[in-house]
């Protein structure tokens, strides 16, 4: 696909020798709009038949599948609407609004902007891009799992951020029909984990959102969640949860080991790995990195107390108090 880059996939030493096995990290941070939903948009969008992209397209996100949704409309002269909620980071409806999207802000809840959205595609006929419940938006995040095959085909174990699982869905899907023996382990924040207690309850649930350095794995699952669910139910051997400690101190890891600058949900891979969540064989492992969008105010407070030493380093973010 012309609108997403093949990205590196970086051995690291520093987490092999923290973790015992062979590690590599795979930089979605550096995709198209500095995250994987590049993947999914493009590829539920250049579907799009061409009356239906004459009315535009509409969507809900807590950002960054927004800003991949105005990018791509962008690339293809289409209008673009993004619902968000109040909590969305500020730094992600900027960068939104500059990719020249519409934005509607409703509600204090990821939910209350979904809602929202079917609304607005009522009255306006534009087309809704899911930001991980459909087919298209999975198969494009998939794509990362078929450049690690190309690149790695001995991989034995992938580490994924999760949220709606769309990502993880798609990458699972993808390694466990190549290779059933494939480990597949998603990670969470320990607060608001809508996926994990799903699975724990044997049904799509809610939770209530929680204040968290991984703002972009925030959100339900819906609860008429019709492909991601049962896919991770299917194809994932765990979902493991980090807190927010361990967030920010995963952060900080990939500052001072990697120079790389990564947003909470996309730590959320290497804290569970440095935490000794992850099991299995790791002689060939992958933690997807998926996003680099942090707000930088955050950043530098988050990692700035890790670096100090400070024993609250990783306390929950200010700014973004719980319901
Ligand atoms: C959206 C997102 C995730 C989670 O993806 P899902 O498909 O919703 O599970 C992880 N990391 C980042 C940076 C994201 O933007």
């Amino acid at each position: 696909m012309p609108y997403v880059r093949r990205t590196p996939l970086e051995y690291s030493a520093a987490l092999s020798d923290a973790a015992g096995g062979a590690f590599w990290l795979k930089l979605e941070c550096w995709q198209e709009t500095g995250s994987f939903k590049v993947r999914g948009a493009a590829s539920a969008m250049t579907q799009l038949p061409r009356a239906s992209r004459e009315r535009g397209v509409i969507t809900f996100s807590t950002g960054n599948h927004g800003l991949a949704v105005a990018w791509m409309a962008r690339q293809l002269g289409v209008k673009a609407t993004v619902c968000v909620s109040r909590r969305a980071a500020p730094t992600k409806t900027e960068a939104i609004r500059r990719q020249g999207a519409t934005l509607i802000v409703e509600g204090g809840a990821q939910d209350d902007a979904e809602l929202h959205c079917y609304a607005v595609a009522q009255q306006t006929g534009a087309a809704v891009i899911k930001p991980f419940d459909d087919a298209f938006v999975i198969a494009g995040q998939g794509t990362i799992a078929l450049e690690l095959l190309e690149e790695r085909p001995e991989i034995d174990t992938v580490v994924v951020p999760v949220s709606g699982g769309g990502l993880i869905s798609g990458i699972a899907a993808a390694l466990k029909q190549t290779n059933p023996q494939t480990r597949v382990v998603g990670a969470s924040m320990e607060g608001g984990a809508a996926m994990h207690h799903s699975l724990a309850a044997g049904r799509p649930v809610a939770v209530e959102e929680r204040a968290t350095l991984a703002d972009s794995l925030q959100g339900g699952i819906g609860k008429d969640n019709q492909l991601t669910y049962r896919l991770v139910q299917r194809f994932v051997d765990d979902v493991v949860l980090v807190s927010e400690r361990a967030i920010a101190e995963a952060m900080t890891f990939l500052l001072v080991n990697h120079g790389l600058l990564v947003e909470g949900a996309a730590a959320v891979s290497v804290a569970a790995i440095l935490q000794g969540k992850i099991g299995g064989a790791r002689q060939a492992a992958v933690a997807i990195i998926s996003g680099r969008n942090a707000d930088p105010a955050r950043y530098v407070r988050a990692v700035g107390k890790c670096l100090g030493g400070v024993p609250s380093c990783g306390s929950a973010p200010e700014g973004s108090a719980t319901r």
